[in-house]
């Protein structure tokens, strides 16, 4: 123990990011990055940009950004927090809506920062189980489950599940606090509830987005969230004075200016993910129904830890989450078809 240092954070351990190899000729199928490049329009804009503004500090507001989203989404601006990166919205999140003494929620399996950011806000983290049995399907919370804030992952992750969009309506209708659907994979599955957030009765719903994953944007660190403009203002109370560098708002607004061509790649992910599972399910895995830009599989033997590692020392990357009950699993990122060949050829290697 250092006194020096707050207990709750002497306590904690951090969040694990997924490994980052930068060595040649890895195939890297482990954090969910887009295998294909951002647009076009995002190079532009970087080589574009007139200097000299950096001299200055950047707009606190992101305003430009905020309006084209609100123009995307059909809301009004102050809806609109502008984030660096969804995870700077999800700790906003956690410091203005979990109480002092209280606590925050979401399912397990799901993204892993939660907890730690429970731990930083110095919060409980109450979690409700899903369950490998029948896939990790949506359960509806029982009503005696009323942590101050619930994270909601749609597509969760790792497991892809997609909950039924009433399913999610009904529940935040319900629930006393905020509830925060994490929409990072949103554009890979065809749905969204962002309306839910944008909704002019709305008192509680908060939807965040990122470009990191359908943008190809994962090294910008630009995210965003919509919601009632109350709890918008008790964020932007909260953040960095100047959150947004200058750069990254104008190759986020490039971005945002060329929706058609982060959908067609969406497609062509949503394509090779169906091509992945059935190869999957040909040697005898079994996933689950996956909407985002992953897939959630068990091999046959039940042997993931080993394939996870002997993939890995032929420069195959994954994700394994070791503890229960995801001990069974690989997350695996789609990537190019060709990369897909890879993976699937050392998985014969492995005779996985
Ligand atoms: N939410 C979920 C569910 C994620 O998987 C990730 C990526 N690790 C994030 C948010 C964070 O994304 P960003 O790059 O926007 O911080």
């Amino acid at each position: 123990m250092n006194r020096l240092i707050a207990e709750n954070v002497d306590a904690m351990k951090g969040y694990t990011p997924g490994e980052q190899p930068r060595a040649p000729g890895v195939v890297k199928l482990n954090t969910n990055e887009n295998p294909y490049p951002p647009s076009p329009r995002v190079a532009e804009a970087l080589a574009r940009f007139d200097t000299s503004v950096l001299r200055r500090y950047p707009d606190p507001m992101a305003t430009a950004l905020r309006r084209r989203l609100a123009d995307i989404h059909g809301c009004a601006t102050d809806c609109v927090f502008a984030g660096n990166g969804s995870d700077e919205v999800l700790s906003l999140a956690a410091k203005c809506f979990a109480h002092d003494g209280g606590s925050v929620g979401c399912f397990w399996p799901t993204y892993s920062l939660y907890p730690v950011l429970a731990e930083i806000r110095n919060v409980r983290c109450v979690t409700f189980p899903l369950s490998a049995d029948d896939g990790f399907a949506w359960r509806t919370p029982d009503p005696g489950f009323r942590p101050d804030l619930f994270f909601l992952t749609n597509p969760n992750a790792p497991t892809g599940v997609l909950y039924p969009r009433e399913a999610v309506a009904s529940f935040a209708a319900d629930f006393p606090g905020v509830v925060l659907v994490d929409e990072a994979y949103a554009d890979f599955s065809g749905t969204t509830c962002a309306d839910l957030a944008t909704a002019p009765g709305n008192a509680n719903v908060i939807v965040s987005r990122t470009l990191s994953k359908s943008f190809s944007l994962a090294g910008l660190r630009f995210g965003y969230c919509l919601g009632p403009a109350p709890l918008i203002e008790a964020m932007y109370k909260v953040k960095d004075s100047y959150n947004l560098d200058a750069l990254t708002q104008a190759a986020a607004l490039a971005a945002l200016g060329d929706l058609d061509y982060m959908r067609a790649n969406a497609v062509r992910i949503v394509e090779s993910r169906t091509v992945l599972a059935a190869a999957l399910a040909a040697r005898g895995w079994t996933s689950t129904d996956s909407r985002a830009n992953f897939v959630f599989a068990r091999p046959p033997r039940g042997n993931a830890a080993e394939i996870f590692a002997g993939l890995k020392a032929r420069n195959v990357f994954v994700r394994y989450f070791p503890a229960p009950p995801t001990t069974d699993f690989l997350r695996i990122t789609v990537g190019t078809p060709e990369e897909n060949a890879k993976l699937l050829a050392a998985f014969d290697a492995l005779n996985a």
